[in-house]
């Protein structure tokens, strides 16, 4: 039963130099048509129960918040929903409208204190004015709030990230995603030395765990109790609705794509035509190996038991070679938690996380 859904709002004051996510700017003319369009598709389906909503880009908080209110009396209340906003959009009025909608989680990209940075990767927004809005979200009373670091920058040093996980540290958000920009490494110059980028993640689990973060996926960190239940419920491989241009969904062992393109997507709705493309349709062998390495990017790793009990498969026996192989380069591990046998990614295996989904490929 499709217990979650993700709301893509595709348009963005700046486009990012780093961003391959499906958002636009200067196509503010469609945020309208886009909205209504988006409600349409929202009405097709018909949700009773719902536990995360999480409303994504883009950036929602770029729109008139009245979007947003209208789009979540369509669905039932859950018991997390997050909007994501960007710093230089956050204002009362939006953050009011939110919390009455029911919205009780705010996720922010600081990714680093370095204005310098910040202007070289084409973020929009200043140091400041993150500092200004995240003092607005407190304000308003929103106590679960996830802000976006990011490492491996242009010019970055080790110092300028221990910079700004301090400042992250002194105001003590909830949760804490740590990416690193070395997907992107052909776009930028004077990018750190790969040691140094290791170095800067190594520094990110240091200090967080010292200031009372569980790191529970490879760059995800949280108070406890405070993980992402949206993203747990995509590393559990559990159901999910997407909706909007480009938005994913997996329901029934099937993963579909929306259209992406905004102005396609609106013009098929309008006309009933079909928006969703199948990705991949799943066996049960397709199901299995992508839940092992969908949970493997979790700290605690996949449950032996739970594997047993989901797919009927003994793990171990069933990928003997894989594992040996990955034992042997110590990358994964078995460990015992919660009274149950785990296989999770070593702290080597973290920096090596691609190799290890390989073998399960
Ligand atoms: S704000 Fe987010 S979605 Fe928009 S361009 Fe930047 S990284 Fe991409």
């Amino acid at each position: 039963m499709v217990k979650s859904v993700y709301i893509h709002i595709p348009f963005c004051k700046q486009k990012c130099l780093y961003c391959d996510f499906n958002s636009f700017q200067n196509k503010e003319v469609l945020i309208d048509d886009y909205m209504k369009a988006l409600y349409k598709e929202c009405a097709k389906f018909s949700f009773s129960e719902l536990e995360t909503i999480y409303i994504g880009g883009g950036t929602p908080s770029f729109i008139d918040s009245k979007y947003i209110v209208e789009l979540l009396k369509m669905l039932p209340n859950a018991k997390e929903i997050t909007v994501e906003m960007n710093p230089c959009t956050v204002t009362k009025e939006k953050l009011m409208d939110y919390k009455n909608a029911g919205v009780n989680r705010i996720s922010m990209g600081l990714q680093t204190t370095n204005d310098d940075i910040l202007k070289t990767i084409g973020r929009v927004h200043t140091f400041e004015e993150f500092k200004k809005a995240y003092e607005l979200v407190k304000e308003a009373g929103f106590e679960n709030v996830n802000v976006d670091l990011m490492f491996g920058l242009p010019t970055q040093t080790i110092k300028d990230v221990e910079e700004s996980l301090r400042y992250l540290i002194s105001i003590n958000p909830t949760h804490i995603s740590c990416y690193s920009l070395i997907l992107h490494a052909d776009i930028f110059k004077n990018l750190p030395s790969d040691d140094d980028e290791r170095e800067m993640y190594y520094l990110t689990q240091k200090l967080l765990k010292q200031a009372g973060y569980e790191q529970y996926e490879i760059s995800n960190f949280s108070k406890v109790g405070y993980e992402s239940m949206h993203n747990l419920a995509y590393w559990n491989q559990e159901e999910y609705v997407g909706l909007g241009a480009g938005a994913s969904s997996y329901v029934n062992g099937k993963r579909y794509t929306n259209e992406a393109n905004i102005e396609m997507y609106i013009s098929k709705i309008d006309v009933g035509d079909e928006i969703k493309n199948i990705e991949e349709v799943q066996d049960e062998e397709d199901k299995l190996k992508e839940y092992v390495i969908l949970r493997l990017r979790l700290v605690d790793g996949v449950s032996i038991n739970k594997v047993e009990e989901k797919f009927g498969v003994d793990l171990i026996k069933k990928f003997e070679k894989e594992i040996e192989r990955l034992h042997k380069l110590e990358l994964v591990e078995i460990c015992e938690k919660y009274n149950e046998n785990f296989l999770r990614l070593t702290k080597k295996g973290m920096d090596f996380a691609n190799q290890v989904w390989q073998e399960f490929i």
